[in-house]
């Protein structure tokens, strides 16, 4: 600091890497510093996926260089240069003694819990904390609030019809481009028998010096985390963002709309590239770039924006593509800003289940489980319909607490950070929250899941068996969760045709279903 005294220290947090958010606001190289550390806490209060702290890591090595190179003095603690475990909130106190400036500037963190302890922190040191807004996002918490407020119950697609209005995407005048607002009856495409044939294979960044170093510190310090990091291919600048960006839009998003929905494993153990091909298939592998803030959710909604007015993609891919950014995403921070942090312990169901082992391991002889965190332990990815119709579903019809879901999804996805991972998890996928954010449980049997994907042909299991030794588990336990929980479901009217199909089954196949159930989770348990 050639010895004057930092006047503000800017706080950047992992997943802040923006250069131009608003904790650079009226700041200025010559006076003031930036702030970023490798916590190791970070890493470990979930049993994080190496590839997923190697995202984080290698991306904020990325930003500090960029920084320094815009003439900042950058305060970087790194994780090889601590030996013990560290918290934010030491690194901070340490730092704060050392430098004491006049303010910390940050952004608002995304977590609750980071939050939290860097309110406490700053108190407990006597220094002014200035927390600013993220516009990163196009719904503040305060407009959200205002789309909350006089409502009897929340719902995406009427929050989305107000995002559409308001910022005037995809808008003819007052009216949806093309007369309507969802084009989702012509996106539950699948595969049919012959699979998603040629897809462009997603653009690789082949990590450089600065990621290669990160990947052999988290090889060695997180030795016995889950996943691995042979794959690890990831955007980590902003250059490369807004190239995987490009990549997406030109290769994959016309077809993105009418395979949203689909799954596909090749049966015979694939190449590399085309395991990776149909781990991706027409997805955007954007989320990870986009939760660290190295791209802004309206440049990528305007690129889906000119390609369908440029003619290069329909309108039900383009706008199945934008109500995921400016409906969904959006939609679920509202959620996490308004109901945390009681929302993290919320149990609808009261399960109480402890998570399989193998979603550790995918070892498991269901083959749409053993894909989905097989492809997860391998790339820390897996689509929306593997995450919420297969790992989820499975959590949620066997029982697992949601917590433990949580912070399963928390820890083995590159993308996960708590506010958009846990309401997707305990809200759409768990229905643990008990409808705040969705309007009814995502159940179904085994059916849907062959019918979206080719995992049931290769599987030991029938999914049109709900008892018997070929039995699909998913198929008994969907049965079994509508008997357990009949009664709480029977006032949602979005639940009558399932239990209407429930009221078919007599007493003896109640009971075979239940008996089934009871002897898979007690399998499930004693292989744990
Ligand atoms: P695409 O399918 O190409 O979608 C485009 C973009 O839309 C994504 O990059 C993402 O930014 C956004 N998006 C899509 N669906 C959602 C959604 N439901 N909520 C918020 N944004 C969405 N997404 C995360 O970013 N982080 C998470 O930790 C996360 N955890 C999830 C946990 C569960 C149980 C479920 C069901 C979903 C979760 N999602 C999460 C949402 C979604 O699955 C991922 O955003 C998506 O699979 C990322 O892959 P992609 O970039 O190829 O997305
Ligand atoms: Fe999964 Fe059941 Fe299909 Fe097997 S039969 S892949 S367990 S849904």
């Amino acid at each position: 600091m050639k010895g004057s005294r930092t006047r503000h220290l800017v706080l950047i947090l992992g997943d802040q890497l923006d250069a131009g958010s608003s904790a650079f606001d009226g700041f200025d190289a010559r006076r003031d510093a930036v702030w970023m550390a490798e916590a190791s806490e970070e890493s470990t209060h979930v049993w994080s996926h190496k590839a997923r702290i190697a995202l984080f890591l290698a991306a904020m090595r990325h930003f500090r260089d960029a920084l320094h190179e815009r003439g900042w003095t950058v305060h970087y603690h790194t994780l090889d240069a601590a030996e013990n475990p560290t918290t934010l909130a030491d690194l901070v106190t340490a730092d704060l003694a050392r430098f004491r400036p006049e303010k910390i500037v940050m952004v608002e963190a995304g977590d609750w819990r980071v939050q939290s302890s860097l309110k406490e922190t700053a108190q407990s040191a006597g220094i002014e904390l200035e927390v600013r807004a993220d516009r990163h996002f196009l719904c503040s918490h305060d407009d959200f609030a205002g789309h909350a407020t006089g409502r009897k119950q929340l719902r995406m697609e009427y929050f989305y019809r107000e995002m559409r209005r308001r910022t005037g995407v995809l808008m003819d005048g007052d009216d949806p481009e093309g007369g309507k607002w969802n084009y989702d009856a012509k996106n539950r495409g699948t595969f049919g028998r012959d699979g998603p044939g040629e897809i462009a294979e997603p653009i690789a960044f082949r990590p450089d010096a600065t990621t290669r170093a990160v990947l052999d510190l988290v090889a060695t310090r997180f030795a016995d985390h889950p996943g691995e990091l042979t794959h690890f291919d990831w955007p980590v600048t902003r250059d490369q963002a807004l190239e995987a960006l490009d990549d997406f839009i030109r290769n994959r998003l016309p077809q993105f709309g009418r395979y949203q929905d689909a799954m596909w494993a090749d049966p015979d153990e694939e190449s590399d590239g085309a395991q990776r091909r149909h781990a991706y298939l027409f997805h955007s592998r954007l989320s990870a770039a986009l939760n660290l803030k190295l791209l802004d959710p309206r440049e990528i909604i305007a690129a889906a924006e000119n390609a369908y007015y440029g003619g290069a993609a329909p309108l039900e891919a383009v706008e199945g593509f934008i109500r995921q950014i400016l409906g969904w995403r959006e939609y679920v921070r509202g959620i996490y800003g308004r109901f945390m942090p009681d929302y993290l312990d919320l149990n609808e169901f009261d399960a109480r289940l402890p998570l399989p082992d193998f979603y550790w391991t995918g070892r498991t002889e269901m083959n749409c489980l053993r894909h989905a965190v097989g492809q997860t332990l391998t790339h820390g990815y897996a689509h929306h319909i593997q995450r919420l119709m297969v790992t989820g579903l499975y959590a949620l019809l066997l029982g697992v607490d949601p917590r433990a879901v949580h912070e399963w999804y928390l820890a083995v996805y590159v993308d996960a950070v708590e506010w958009v991972e846990l309401p997707n998890t305990l809200g759409m996928s768990q229905f643990a929250d008990g409808g705040r954010m969705a309007s009814k449980p995502y159940i179904a049997s085994g059916k849907y899941v062959q019918r979206m994907s080719n995992y049931c042909g290769n599987c030991r299991f029938d999914p049109a068996q709900s008892t018997g030794a070929t039995a699909c588990p998913f198929t008994t336990l969907y049965w079994d969760f509508l008997m357990r929980h009949e009664e709480a479901l029977a006032g949602n009217p979005r639940m009558t045709l399932q239990l209407k199909n429930l009221e078919r089954l007599d007493r003896s196949e109640r009971s075979a279903i239940r008996g089934q159930a009871e002897a898979h989770r007690r399998q499930i348990e004693s292989t744990d």
